[in-house]
């Protein structure tokens, strides 16, 4: 359609809001590609909101500028700014049908009913909602309520799309059925998205790069991959999943690289392997670490063995695929720990 997807270019250039005395963005620099997913990850109060809604043209910045295509957006009202949006809460008009709702962007653009019916159709296809247009909105379930929303984003076709905790409202299983939706919707539409979560697995696997944001200023910006496997800060490491932090030096850090002053050593649950004293070790044990500790419990979460084992002072969260065919170790049991020398990342304190 007359979607161009060259305009869709986002730039933050130093851009502070604040509320009083709480800054809500701390001069903020930010680059979306055309065609990019970018999420907007961090624990509620981080500023993930604030910088949607000046995306939007809902908040306007004390300082600095956004740009859009090139331009500055700071003249352009909300209205103008040619984004899909889709909120948390469903937000769609409760007095309408669905077929309304879907309309509404496109009346707003003064396009007309022959038009509009067609698109609609087209629209609820794409949704997997086709026969619905009648139904109200109180006649639907969340899932359908949040592909409506979806849907009407999408419907006036905007190069740029804004999601705010798009699926936050629903159970797990429906969240993962949409996380696949909207991964393929963008695939299709190639729209520019910006989406804002405090859920890391939704951002793990939706994104093209993921922006970490901790009290109003980003805290690192990589590919799902890097910020996973080589987070730069502790926070980034420890809000991605769980962490081990390996405190004291020379004895359970043994890694390829030195460690950089202000770092600490890292490595991830799933690296580290968990094994009976008396089990054979790992084949390429010389790149591996290896220690001595005890089990003081085993959790069992279906495919995986979560393990909590002491080793001196320090007490190491171990996460096991059953599938591997190790035993389960009981608490109180000896084991050895072994992870490779180069699982080990140096994280900023
Ligand atoms: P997030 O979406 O990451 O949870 P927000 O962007 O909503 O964070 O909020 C960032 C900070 O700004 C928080 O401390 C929040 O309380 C504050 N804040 C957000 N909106 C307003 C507002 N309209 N008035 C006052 N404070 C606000
Ligand atoms: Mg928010």
């Amino acid at each position: 359609m007359e979607n161009d997807v060259t305009l869709a270019q986002i730039e933050f250039r130093n851009v502070t809001k604040t509320y009083g005395p709480v800054v809500a963005v701390n001069d903020l620099f930010l680059s979306v590609r055309c065609g990019e997913f970018l999420t907007i990850l961090g624990p509620s109060g981080s500023g993930k909101t604030t910088t949607l809604m000046l995306l939007a043209g809902f908040e306007a910045p004390d300082r600095g500028d956004i740009f859009i295509a090139g331009k500055s957006v700071a003249a352009v009202p909300s209205y103008r700014r040619d984004q899909g949006i889709v909120f948390q809460s469903y937000a769609l008009f409760p007095h309408l049908n669905v077929g309304r709702n879907l309309e509404f962007p496109l009346e707003m653009r003064g396009i007309k009913a022959a038009e509009r019916a067609k698109r609609v159709d087209s629209i609820l296809a794409r949704v997997h909602l086709n026969g619905l247009e009648n139904r109200m909105p109180s006649q639907l379930s969340g899932g359908q309520q949040q592909r409506v929303a979806l849907a009407r984003a999408l419907i006036a076709d905007p190069p740029i799309l804004l999601l705010d905790e798009p699926l936050g409202a629903l159970d797990r299983n429906l969240r993962e059925q949409m996380q696949s939706e909207i991964k393929s919707l963008h695939k299709e539409f190639g729209i520019t998205t910006v989406c804002v979560t405090h859920d890391q697995e939704e951002a793990l696997t939706l994104s093209d790069r993921i922006v970490v944001m901790r009290g109003g200023r980003i805290e690192q910006t990589d590919t799902p991959e890097a910020i996973y496997d080589r987070p730069a800060t502790q926070f980034v490491a420890k809000f991605l999943g769980e962490a081990n932090i390996l405190e004291n030096p020379g004895f359970l850090i043994e890694s390829e690289a030195a460690q950089p002053p202000g770092t600490v050593a890292m490595i991830r649950p799933e690296r580290i392997c968990v094994a009976a004293l008396d089990a054979p070790k790992r084949v390429d044990s010389e790149q591996c670490q290896f220690v001595t500790g005890t089990v003081e419990n085993m959790i069992y979460a279906g495919p995986l063995r979560k393990y909590h084992v002491r080793v001196g002072p320090t007490l190491l969260v171990v996460r096991e695929h059953v599938a591997s065919g190790r035993r389960a170790l009981q608490a109180g049991e000896a084991a050895r720990l072994e992870w490779l020398r180069s699982d080990v990342r140096f994280v900023a304190a």
